[in-house]
């Protein structure tokens, strides 16, 4: 019966949110054929370098419907009509190669039918033959017109969240069309394997799905299909879903810290839906195991929810949640063990960048051991380990943070399992996922882009808590 309700709770959002297998070389072709707009009418498609997001009078404030109530966002805008397109340009990370241009794009939806929002193959013809126009409005727009918005400017957020971040143009780290669809009749948001589709019908005032969590949410997604990915299935699938729950709720806070809103919460996709879909601080809420092996624990050979990788997903997400914010006193576990996780705690930008560098295709290959695509949670937890010397060594975090780690491994009991040392060419060899021909801009430890905007800082309380700045780790600063 959980196993039925869990299935339609999905990722949260659609059970076809990776129609697309991992490494997929569909994904760069597809978007390859995307036509590149030179001009809306006479007037050229906006252009802004990544570093002037924040500070370019090009950039505007957008009225949004439930992210805040208007957003930094960038457009072009054409004889009193706003369209929802413009490119962003990345310097290269090779010295001397052209800049990296992304043209961000919300594609109108509204004339598809449900099938044809899952073809996207489809979505793609009709858009170069003009049949899906972009989102636009002209004078005040509509609450839906502003919902669109909220899909569009929170993927440009996420694009200035992964350049500051992990120094990553876009998805796939090369010039592309980035496309969103918008609009399409389907109580669903999705990842495909190459853009999100965003719904819009039978919510609560029609909400379309694009709160800040459940935008970061799917694109890291894509973000993890390009850089390794985990098998969709089983423990490899929940740490999948898991990192993009971690990764989308970060994105959440980065806004915050950017801002000076209060957006932030431990929870995922409360706002359109009206009450959250996940918890962080208690996945038993949602029935979903908190310790490995615990209760509520999904049987992870189980073909309904494709092995349990939702009724697992909180051991993983509770992890994040306790390396951060700690256990606010003492706390018993599923099997009667009493813990207290005190701390010091992790900022959330750094945990997720320890995970990030740890996959194959990132910024740290060749010299990270890599996450296993088929890893389960004892692999995963252990490879993080294996790698904390160099990570804390190479962005100048405390070191102590991993005793906190392996302080919430017990109290989730989550077992460390033995490695044998990791030599980078053997792995070359013998990885059968490593992605091939997705773009590797990033493969050198030692290039950080030179002009970055502010790298932010998240320190996390439990609650109520203030940011405290961090220093520039040296390796970044310069
Ligand atoms: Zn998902």
């Amino acid at each position: 019966m959980r196993s039925s309700e869990k299935k339609t709770q999905t990722c949260g959002y659609g059970k076809y949110h990776r129609s697309f297998g991992i490494g997929d070389e569909m994904r760069t072709p597809l978007l390859d054929s995307m036509t590149v707009r030179t001009s809306i009418g006479s007037t050229p498609i906006t252009t802004i370098n990544i570093e002037d997001f924040f500070t370019s009078g090009s950039a505007v404030n957008i009225t949004s419907a439930y992210n805040p109530p208007n957003m930094r966002t960038f457009v072009t805008i054409d004889g009193g009509v706003t369209y929802a397109i413009a490119n962003i340009v990345y310097p290269n990370p090779h010295s001397g190669g052209p800049p990296i241009t992304i043209q961000f794009v919300g594609i109108d939806g509204t004339a598809l039918t449900e099938t044809q929002s899952y073809m996207p193959e489809f979505v793609v013809a009709g858009y170069n033959a003009s049949l899906l126009p972009i989102v636009s409005f002209s004078g005040v727009p509509t609450t839906q017109k502003q919902q669109f918005f909220d899909g569009y400017s929170t993927c440009l957020w996420y694009a200035a969240f992964l350049w500051e971040q992990f120094g990553r143009a876009g998805i796939l780290g090369k010039s592309v069309v980035f496309p969103f669809v918008m609009n399409v009749p389907i109580v669903n948001a999705f990842w495909n394997g190459h853009y999100i589709t965003f719904g819009r019908s039978a919510l609560p005032a029609g909400n379309v799905l694009t709160g800040f969590d459940i935008v970061g949410h799917e694109i890291t997604h894509g973000i993890i299909d390009a850089i390794g990915s985990n098998n969709y299935f089983g423990e490899s699938g929940s740490i999948n879903e898991a990192m993009c729950d971690i990764i989308g709720t970060t994105f959440e806070k980065y806004f915050d810290s950017k801002t000076g809103r209060s957006l932030f919460d431990w929870t995922i996709a409360e706002d359109p839906f009206g009450s959250p879909l996940r918890h962080f601080a208690d996945p038993n809420i949602d029935s979903n195991s908190k310790n490995y092996y615990g209760n509520f624990w999904g049987d992870t050979s189980d073909p309904i929810d494709n092995g349990g990788i939702y009724t697992n997903i909180g051991c993983i997400t509770y992890l994040f949640y306790l390396c951060v914010a700690g256990s606010s006193g003492v706390q018993t576990n599923d099997f009667g063990a009493d813990f207290n996780i005190v701390g010091p705690l992790w900022p959330m930008n750094d945990f997720i960048k320890w995970v990030y560098y740890s996959y194959p295709n990132s910024l740290g290959a060749d010299t990270y051991k890599p996450i296993k695509y088929e890893a389960d949670f004892k692999e995963f937890v252990s490879t993080l380990v294996y790698n904390f010397p160099l990570f804390s060594t190479q962005f100048g975090v405390d070191k102590e943070l991993l005793v906190t780690f392996k302080d919430v491994l017990d109290a989730l009991e989550i077992k460390l399992v033995e490695y044998v040392p990791f030599d980078p060419k053997k792995f070359k060899n013998r990885s059968p996922y490593y992605v091939r021909e997705v773009q590797r801009p990033e493969t050198s430890v030692a290039y950080m882009p030179k002009k970055r905007v502010n790298i932010f800082s998240l320190v996390t309380q439990p609650s109520g808590g203030s940011y405290q700045p961090r220093k520039f780790p040296k390796f970044l600063s310069s």
